[in-house]
């Protein structure tokens, strides 16, 4: 079985968030069950070329593809993700030689991005075509590769190298912003007929394109990140105008909860946090962590429960609640570390709440990943009050670490987090999206890990048990996989 992983993001290339986790974990997990598999990405200005050793592909000899009436050539680079999977890197001028990944330095989304994403699509492909890279798998992610299965399907139908190639679609995210919706007109540009543009039609959404919308028509088999996930977005509440074609698919929609990689995730061998600590040195373990965890955010009392938040700072996470409870929240006896980067007003609101409470908020607005190991080992629980959450990785991240997920129950978080109490609780739900039922689990956890310490640990001991290993995750995509090529 050969598959090609097309996504626009990889650790440690280039990530924004989970996606990026995903395409290196997942692949790398898939070579472990030995299957052939290469990743494709673009090569981005700010990826560390000299670093990584990436280098240009051998006897590559440029080409021009077509965007509407415009030429653009392609570059290849390549490299081995830990000397085991084979990454193709592609690289136009135009469209990668800036900082940013999809935004730009003030977080504002590029406005080529369609472009970029039609011209990484169709490069791909052309890629494959002529070094002849007959995959029977293309499992593309998100809107920005989701044009490939219309491609395969309208456009390279004929085209001997894909004769018998699936496609497969994740959704990792869904939301309105992340559909790639863009004008009608490029669809002529990007290569496709605008017969197919009728009401209703796969390339029609409200007037406009809708790449998400299209790859889901046309794939083959359409996955999401948690089985939760999968029901929610057939429904108007969580479908994001996109829940009536999903209930047409439903036929074709499963839903796998993602994996984590234990190699870089976990507490007995991460190089990254202050004392590494496993199953049965978990409290010491942690309260090293803890000690150098508040000195980084200028916070002193390890006495008190800390609580922390690692994410993207847009409405998607939850940050709203956290506003409309600050006082209560800083009255608690607690200590609440954020760190993030994202949409200005959500820095604002976050480094006010700081100004204000000093001694129970504490925030760093940047991204760093040294900090964020540092984070899930030192902290006492974690919060994600998340409006909706295909998946989430930090709660999982949270179980491996022994750090007490505070979640409210959605999607992943609601198919990976047990609640307190039960005979196997591993943390702490709400199910509203409202401040106030968010803060009586905040409560209810401070409570126990005050006043019944052992209990608190039980939880804690309990998550480090499970098993969220990529390796279960993978073979469940394998068994989709066979099931499509059989
Ligand atoms: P999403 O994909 O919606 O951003 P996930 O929970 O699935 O959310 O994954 C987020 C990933 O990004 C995690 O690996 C998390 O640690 C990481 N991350 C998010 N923000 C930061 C940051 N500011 N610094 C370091 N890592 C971050």
């Amino acid at each position: 079985m050969k598959i090609a992983f097309i996504t626009t993001e990889v650790f440690p290339y280039a990530k924004v968030g989970g996606l990026g986790d995903v395409s290196s974990a997942l692949p790398l997990a898939l070579k472990s069950l030995k299957k052939e598999i290469d990743i494709f990405m673009p090569m981005y200005k700010d990826i560390d070329k000299k670093a990584h050793k990436i280098r240009k592909y051998n006897h590559w000899k440029p080409f021009d593809i077509k965007i509407g009436d415009k030429s653009y050539s392609v570059e290849l680079f390549r490299v081995k993700l830990d000397k085991k999977v084979n990454v193709f890197f592609i690289y136009n001028e135009e469209l990668y030689n800036r900082s940013g990944i999809y935004t730009n330095t003030e977080g504002k989304a590029f406005k080529d991005n369609h472009i970029r994403d039609i011209f990484f699509s169709k490069a791909s492909l052309e890629v494959m075509k002529i070094l002849n890279l007959n995959y029977d798998i293309l499992h593309t992610n998100d809107s920005h590769t989701a044009l490939i299965a219309p491609y395969i399907k309208l456009v390279y139908k004929d085209e001997e190298v894909f004769q018998n190639t699936k496609i497969v679609l994740t959704i990792h995210n869904i939301g309105a912003a992340y559909q790639g919706i863009c004008e009608a007109v490029e669809i002529e540009k990007a290569g496709f007929s605008y017969d197919l543009h009728y009401l209703g039609g796969p390339l029609e959404f409200y007037g406009k394109f809708n790449f998400l919308k299209a790859g889901i028509y046309y794939a083959d088999l359409v996955t999401t990140v948690s089985p939760k996930y999968a029901i929610e977005i057939q429904t108007p509440q969580f479908g994001e105008g996109l829940d009536g074609l999903l209930r047409e698919m439903s036929h074709k929609l499963v839903g796998i909860l993602n994996g984590i990689d234990t190699n870089i995730w976990n507490p007995s061998k991460d190089d990254l946090i202050k004392k590494k600590y496993s199953f049965k040195t978990v409290k010491k373990g942690k309260l090293a962590n803890k000690k150098e965890l508040l000195k980084e955010f200028f916070l002193k009392d390890g006495k008190k429960p800390l609580i922390s938040m690692i994410s993207r700072l847009t409405a998607q996470k939850g940050f709203d609640l956290l506003e409309s409870v600050a006082e209560d929240l800083a009255k608690l006896d607690i200590n609440l570390i954020v760190l993030g980067t994202g949409e200005k007003n959500y820095e604002m609101i976050l480094s006010s709440l700081m100004e204000r409470y000093p001694e129970t908020f504490s925030v760093k607005l940047k991204y760093d990943d040294k900090l964020a190991h540092l984070m899930e080992a030192g902290s006492d629980m974690f919060l994600m009050p998340s409006k909706y959450e295909p998946c989430g990785l930090n709660q999982l991240y949270s179980l491996a670490y022994g750090t007490v997920p505070i979640v409210k129950g959605v999607g992943g978080l609601e198919d990976s987090i047990v609640s307190y109490p039960s005979e196997d609780s591993t943390g702490f739900k709400f199910y509203k999206h409202d401040s106030l039922e968010m803060l009586e689990a905040i409560k209810k956890a401070i409570d126990l890990y005050k006043n019944n310490t052992e209990e608190f640990f039980n939880l804690s001991k309990r998550g480090m048990k499970i098993n969220n290993n990529w390796k279960k995750s993978a073979k469940e995509y394998v068994k989709q996989y066979t099931e499509l090529i059989k």
